[in-house]
């Protein structure tokens, strides 16, 4: 990333490490970047939404009605500002976001049946920028032809976000490319910086993005959710909670998928889901016959005593937490099993998981069931980075190190805007106003249902 780098070694640039959450998984690391708060605030804990019945669990995607704190673009709708999200996780559907038509564009991410773009007009002219060759997801690094397509779905998103930056009014950008993270899955080579040629379209794809759109903004911070490690192996939870008798499931049981009132067979989904190419065309031709799918999985106690919705994420059926962090503590590799409740905090904590494991090697850890670790492979690191430069960045203080919060609190400073009242991060100018977002988001959110253009959500 030529450009990156001469941006980086400019006096003026200012560089840290950018610490991520316990997981450092994707939706609740940038929802806590984007908002400004801690999970136990926002509510996303993983990618899924996880709820304890009388006699089961039931789990789904987060989705945009699931998050309980606005995000800087709401923030910025709030007070009349024009703002611009595109790819942020817990997004879908798009209008689920508080903004207004003409003051806001929303792009959502792709853990979601499908992209959409709000306000809807736009998407005839852009959708398709954001839609293409997203099989990169599902194939990650794993070939060749699938490197190709994550360079290419890189491009293609890029000019996508380059055209909304240039058509469309805006005073705070948050935009997220994920390929340069596809393109490291499955790749500890890539992360042990050996044979790097073929990554080279993607990271050049992004390099470009960012010399092209830093024109355009009088203030750039660059972040990432994570980093990446190289694992010598990654350790599989499930196999470990299953020889304890604690699970008694294969990850494709539970899933109830209906397409046209017909029930799909349990085994079908579970001989798909296992080969990457037909799982992606499976899932093109579900998202072409249903475009609002999302399917829900139940798991009932009587199967499982804990689940692992994420890597290292663990629910606990009632009555069982003590039965399952026993287990949990002996598996080898382990260093610490933590309660959700003591590392997060704020009115949702009651959401987050019962156990998060924290290996040894940070962030060694599957969702394999089938024997206790896998091969050599690259895995999400807690360290990503954080630089910020521009016309406004030198009166701003600076860390060393920033948690996830802090992130959303020095951009909300950076761009000028008031800082929430009830923020986690830091705050790094010395005079500020504060400003009440979550009530006035709150009453936004209300005034919408009221007028009855709430969009139906999930249970
Ligand atoms: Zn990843």
């Amino acid at each position: 990333m030529p450009f990156l780098r001469s941006k980086v070694s400019e006096g003026g640039t200012r560089k840290a490490i950018m610490r991520s959450t316990i997981p450092p998984w994707t939706p609740l690391a940038w929802n806590s970047i984007a908002s400004g708060v801690n999970p136990g605030k926002h509510g996303v804990f993983s990618f899924h939404k996880v709820r304890k019945l009388e006699d089961k669990f039931v789990t789904r995607l987060v989705t945009g009605h699931d998050i309980k704190y606005p995000r800087i673009h709401e923030m910025a709708t709030l007070l009349g500002l024009n703002a611009i999200a595109v790819n942020l996780p817990a997004s879908y559907p798009p209008e689920s976001s508080i903004c207004h038509p003409g003051k806001c564009v929303v792009v959502n991410d792709w853990a979601a049946p499908n992209i959409r773009i709000y306000p809807k007009e736009l998407e005839r002219k852009y959708v398709h920028y954001f839609t293409t060759s997203l099989e990169g997801l599902k194939l990650k690094g794993s070939s060749p032809s699938a490197i190709e397509s994550i360079a290419k779905r890189a491009q293609q998103f890029s000019e996508g976000v380059l055209n909304l930056l240039t058509n469309h009014d805006w005073d705070v950008a948050f935009l997220i490319f994920s390929e340069t993270d596809w393109v490291m899955h499955d790749n500890p080579e890539f992360v042990a910086g050996e044979k790097l040629e073929p990554t080279t379209k993607v990271f050049n794809a992004v390099d470009e993005f960012i010399r092209k759109s830093c024109n355009l903004a009088d203030n750039v911070v660059i972040v990432s959710d994570h980093g990446f490690n190289v694992c010598p192996y990654m350790i599989n939870i499930p196999f470990f909670l299953e020889r304890e008798g604690l699970i008694d499931i294969t990850f494709d049981e539970g899933i109830e998928l209906k397409i046209m009132g017909m029930r799909v067979p349990p085994k079908l989904i579970k001989f798909v889901k296992r080969r990457r190419r037909l799982a992606v065309l499976a899932h093109k031709i579900v998202g072409a016959v249903r475009k609002d799918f999302m399917h829900d999985r139940h798991v009932p106690y009587s199967k499982a005593k804990a689940i692992m919705p994420d890597a290292g994420i663990i629910y606990c059926a009632p009555g069982y937490e003590d039965e399952v962090l026993a287990a949990l503590r002996k598996i080898p590799g382990i260093r610490e099993v933590i309660r959700g409740s003591d590392i997060y905090w704020g009115p949702y904590v009651h959401d987050a998981p019962d156990f998060i494991v924290v290996p040894n090697n940070d962030y060694c850890v599957s969702v394999g069931k089938d024997k206790p670790k896998t091969q050599r492979n690259a895995a999400h690191h807690r360290d990503g980075i954080m630089i910020a430069w521009g016309k406004d960045v030198s009166k701003l203080s600076w860390k060393d190190v920033f948690e996830p919060w802090d992130v959303g609190t020095y951009v909300i400073a950076l761009a000028g805007m008031p800082i929430p009242k009830n923020a986690d991060g830091f705050i790094p100018v010395k005079e500020y106003k504060t400003y009440n977002y979550l009530v006035k988001w709150r009453i936004a959110k209300k005034a919408r249902r009221i007028r009855g253009e709430n969009y139906r959500s999930p249970s």
